[in-house]
């Protein structure tokens, strides 16, 4: 669990499959074929094969017993979620963050306690806001600054 990189280096194949193992703490190919056999018609040895891939990427660590693989996660969910969108927003313009925040709240169902700590949360924000957010772009990956 030491593990703090700041960007998550996985696909969304292997992100099915980390989260059959943050819930079940620990797994085996049949449980995530069996559990993911829902959503994926992945055949087991699709599953072996990422599996093996999150086990190379340090994300998994595995035990052998006999012939019987268990695979554990080895980074945390929650710094992992943290990872996604700290790289989702990444890929856009610093001053469409906003507008990306905007459109992520109004398109998510909240219960009431969400929404009362994005309150106090945006309250503590006022007082690190700037009056314009400087651009973070390249000349000519967005429109604050077109080279044509
Ligand atoms: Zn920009």
């Amino acid at each position: 669990m030491s593990d703090n990189k700041k960007t998550l280096n996985i696909t969304d194949a292997e992100w099915e499959v980390m989260r059959v193992a943050w819930a079940t703490k620990e797994t085996t190919s049949k449980e995530v074929t069996d559990i993911l056999n829902e959503k994926t018609e992945w055949k087991s040895t699709t599953v072996k094969t990422l599996l093996s891939r999150l086990v190379d990427k340090g994300m998994l660590g595995t035990t052998r017993n006999g012939n019987k693989f268990t695979y554990f996660p080895l980074v945390e969910e929650r710094k992992s979620i943290e990872a996604l969108s700290k790289e989702m927003l990444t890929k856009v313009c610093s001053k469409k963050v906003g507008s990306v925040l905007e459109s992520i709240i109004e398109d998510s169902l909240l219960s009431f306690d969400d929404i009362d700590r994005l309150e106090i949360l945006l309250k503590e924000k006022r007082n690190s806001a700037v009056k314009e957010v400087p651009c973070n772009c390249i000349k000519g990956q967005c429109q604050c600054h077109l080279i044509r």
